[in-house]
């Protein structure tokens, strides 16, 4: 599993060992989200997780490493919109120029792949596109997103966020091109918005003090501090939110089945838990102030423009449904935890996590 140390990668690998008798090969440069997994040595599933500390892009151990396992699971990337735009080359080196050894490795050792792309390659919806009160903005047909059907439409090259969706899509399509000519076994993931526990850091305690983190990290941290939460452009853009923990069941059933995973690409996601930012920032108010028992802030959120907080030429994804038809033919596989559920125990775990850490830095500042 490359990338075993991220948001995603902790939790597949907290599933593997508490729930499967795999043995997972973990590779990433830093394996603190995953800590609790290694040590100590007395764990029930000793010796079946072993870390492989590395950067793929420049060592010559991963061939070994991919030619030991029966399955690949690729998760290495730069995946955060505040990187885009600051980091243009990294971001399109490390979900392009970086995958290309694991699928060359894959298809020359007849390995399986399961590599993980995004929902950001449909680009913005075609629906986007019509005059603000048409009615068929409301139509389906204009604005779900599905693997065999919809159209990826990005923006100009000098939005960068679609740098980072058409290396994603260019790795895809070679990776389905492998699976052509060369008889390359894969699956495709394109998660939508998976959120919960370990997603990112919290700016000043666990990364750095400028750090701009995923929405879910960076409403936390504003939560944690007492402070307003930032609407990026008025917040208007929607997105569908799922619970970590429902979208690494869909990542088990493809490991497991690879008769009916094999050569798909499938949208993971939760279409019934849409809202927009403003509605996110809203609920993530009342939650926390409910597992907390602190009061909600008289002012809970403040607008700043796109240009201030992520820098020129940002440009942001209008809405995101997932069309769930071919994962639940293929695999039998639906969400079930609501956007409310969810966010009580991230919520809960987040405030357990950093709120004393995140006191105790307020208070240093404070005091210098
Ligand atoms: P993450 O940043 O938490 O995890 C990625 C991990 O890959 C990190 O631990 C990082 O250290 C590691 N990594 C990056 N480059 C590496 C390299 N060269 N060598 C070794 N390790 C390297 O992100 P995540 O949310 O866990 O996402 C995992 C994958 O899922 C990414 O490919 C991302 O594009 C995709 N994805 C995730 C979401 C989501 O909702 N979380 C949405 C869309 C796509
Ligand atoms: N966003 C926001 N305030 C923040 C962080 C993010 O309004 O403090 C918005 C961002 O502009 C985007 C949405 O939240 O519209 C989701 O951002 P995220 O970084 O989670 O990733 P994305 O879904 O855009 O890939």
């Amino acid at each position: 599993m490359i990338g075993a140390g991220g948001f995603i990668g902790s939790h597949l690998c907290e599933k593997l060992m508490a729930e499967t008798p795999h043995t997972v090969l973990a590779v990433d440069v830093y394996c603190d989200k995953i800590k609790h997994l290694l040590e100590p040595s007395d764990l029930p599933w000793n010796g079946r997780i072993q870390f492989h500390r590395m950067n793929i892009k420049n060592d010559s151990r991963l061939e070994g490493l991919i030619k030991m396992a029966d399955l690949t699971v690729n998760l290495a990337a730069i995946c955060t919109p505040a990187d885009y735009n600051t980091r243009p080359l990294d971001t399109i080196y490390s979900n392009f120029i970086d995958a290309l050894p694991v699928v060359k490795y894959c298809s020359e050792n007849g390995k399986r792949l399961i590599h993980f792309s995004t929902c950001e390659v449909y680009g913005k919806t075609i629906g986007a596109f019509l005059p603000q009160d048409s009615p068929l903005r409301q139509d389906p047909a204009f604005y779900v997103l599905s693997e065999d059907s919809s159209p990826c439409i990005f923006g100009s090259i000098e939005k960068q966020r679609w740098s980072y969706a058409c290396a994603k899509q260019l790795i895809e399509r070679l990776i389905y091109a492998e699976g052509a000519e060369n008889g390359l076994e894969f699956s495709i993931v394109r998660p939508f918005n998976w959120i919960g526990p370990r997603m990112d850091f919290i700016p000043g305690i666990d990364g750095p003090s400028e750090g701009v983190p995923r929405v879910l990290a960076c409403f936390s941290n504003n939560l944690l501090r007492r402070e307003p939460l930032k609407l990026v452009d008025g917040g208007h853009s929607q997105r569908t939110f799922i619970y970590i923990k429902d979208a690494i069941e869909a990542v088990l059933l493809m490991i497991e089945n690879p008769a009916r995973a094999n050569g798909f690409i499938f949208n993971v996601g939760n279409p019934n838990n849409e809202v927009t930012v403003k509605q996110l920032a809203e609920m993530m108010t009342q939650v926390y102030s409910n597992v907390t028992g602190l009061s909600p802030l008289e002012t809970p959120t403040v607008d700043v423009s796109s240009k201030e907080f992520y820098g020129e030429g940002y440009d942001d994804s209008d809405k995101r449904i997932p069309d769930m038809t071919i994962i639940n033919r293929q695999l039998g596989w639906n969400p079930k935890t609501s956007l409310w559920d969810l966010l009580e125990s991230t919520l809960t775990y987040q405030h357990r996590t950093y709120a004393e850490a995140v006191k105790q830095a307020m208070s240093k500042s404070t005091a210098n």
